[in-house]
Formats: C-alpha cells, sequence, structure tokens
C-alpha cells in the first residue's frame, strides 16, 4: 500500500505550513499565510477539498479564509475551538476519524501549548502532524495548561509506532539542539543529530519530517522519565 505525500511549505519566519497528498485527494495543514501554499498548490494543480488546523494560534490559521474562498475547501478545527477559529465546516474532537483516499486521519487531543491544541494523525502512512506539540528536540510552550497537561499529550504521541514520521509547526531544530545539549552533553546520538541539523541549516534546508525513533533518542522533553522531569526541563527551556 502506497503511503500520502507531504509537501512542506516554509511561511512567515519559521514556520511549515503542509500540503498532504494522496490519489486525487488534497488536504492543507496549518496555513499561516495563504501565499505560499497557493504558489505550490497552483504550481502542482492541485485543489484543496480540506483545511486542517491543530490550534488557534493565528501562524497556524491566517491563510484559512483565502484558502477556504479560492478552493471552496472545508475547514476542519478542534471543537473547543469554535470561538477562536472562524469558518469551522466540520468540527473535530480526540478520536474523530476523517477519511482520506484510501485512508484515515485520527484526531488526538493533545492540550497544553494551547486547551484545544490537536494532531493529526494517519496511522496507515504513518504520519502525524503534531502542530505545537513536538518539534524536533523540542515541545511547545504550555502557554494554556501546565506542564503536566503536555507531559500527558506527550505521553500519547509516544505511544505511536516508533517510526512514525512527524510534521511539526516551526523550524525550531538547531536551537532546540543546543539546549537539548545542556542537559544531555554526553548523549552522543544529540551530539552527532546537532551536527547534522547545523550542516542542513547552514545550507538552509529543513530539518522536517523528524520521526518519532530520533525524538526518543535526542529530545529530552520525550526523554524525560515523569511529570515533575518533564516540567523543570521545559522550565529550563522557557529561560534559555
Ligand atoms: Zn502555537
Ligand atoms: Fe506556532
Amino acid at each position: 500500500m502506497n503511503t500520502a505525500e507531504v509537501i512542506l511549505v516554509p511561511v512567515l519566519s519559521d514556520n511549515y505550513a503542509y500540503i498532504l497528498h494522496k490519489g486525487d485527494q488534497v488536504a492543507v495543514i496549518d496555513p499561516g499565510q495563504p501565499e505560499p501554499l497557493i504558489y505550490e498548490l497552483d504550481n502542482r494543480d492541485l485543489t484543496p477539498s480540506v483545511i486542517l488546523n491543530t490550534h488557534h494560534h493565528s501562524d497556524h490559521i491566517a491563510g484559512n479564509k483565502a484558502l477556504l474562498d479560492k478552493y471552496g475547501a472545508r475547514l476542519v478545527a478542534p471543537e473547543s475551538e469554535r470561538a477562536r477559529i472562524p469558518g469551522i465546516n466540520k468540527a473535530v474532537k480526540d478520536g474523530t476519524i476523517i477519511e482520506f483516499a484510501d485512508e484515515t486521519i485520527e484526531v488526538i487531543d493533545t492540550p497544553g501549548h494551547t486547551s484545544g491544541h490537536i494532531c493529526y494523525h494517519l496511522p496507515q502512512s504513518k504520519i502525524l502532524f503534531a502542530g505545537d506539540l513536538i518539534f524536533a528536540m523540542g515541545c511547545g510552550r504550555a502557554f494554556e495548561g501546565t506542564a503536566e497537561e503536555l507531559y500527558a499529550s506527550i505521553e500519547k504521541i509516544k505511544a505511536l509506532p516508533a517510526e512514525t514520521e512527524i510534521y511539526c509547526g516551526h523550524e525550531y531544530t538547531l536551537s532546540n539542539a543546543e539546549f537539548c545539549l545542556t542537559v544531555e552533553p554526553d548523549n552522543d546520538e544529540l551530539i552527532a543529530r546537532h551536527k547534522e541539523v547545523k550542516q542542513y541549516r547552514d545550507n538552509n534546508l529543513p530539518t522536517i519530517p523528524t520521526t518519532l525513533e530520533k525524538e526518543m533518542q535526542t529530545n529530552v522533553f520525550l526523554r524525560a522519565k515523569s511529570a515533575e522531569e518533564f516540567a523543570d526541563i521545559r522550565q529550563k527551556k522557557d529561560n534559555f
């Protein structure tokens, strides 16, 4: 069985939006800005039928309206964010299943960064759109939740298959790696990955996607063994 194609589209200063494509189905994830997406879609002759939002922050939704108007797409977003995300056509929550080509996209509630944050998981293609929950070697700030909530959300993602590809909302990888090294200076995989992402960024290349397996080896937030340890690392990162 073939897997869905993901096209990474840099938007704003350090955000990534994504085009998900399989068969004749096209989705856009977290359009923080419309123009770069319209450019990529039109270039490839793709027409999205659905837009997926992970959370209400404007760097993830500001392009919704332009894309909905231009392509007549439907907007899928968290049910609990009806008041903060205009124009929702299909409100979703934990366990909602969205059909996409010959596979499914499953919604996972992952509160903490914002109260209504969700992730989109394609179990068949082994793809996760993580929004601002997990970054390469990092995780989102607990803006609207406690560190404990964020930890619980990340634990859910850790239960997915290790080979799952993670597509996150920002290119924060190099500074995240530098922070991780302050927590685990002797982690060989982390040392090697830091060198590798430095090269990528020096050449202006994206470091995304990552995989759950790589994150388990190098992301100090996923490596925390308790909510307390996680909260302590989250606080250190806030002051890094
Ligand atoms: Zn955010
Ligand atoms: Fe963001």
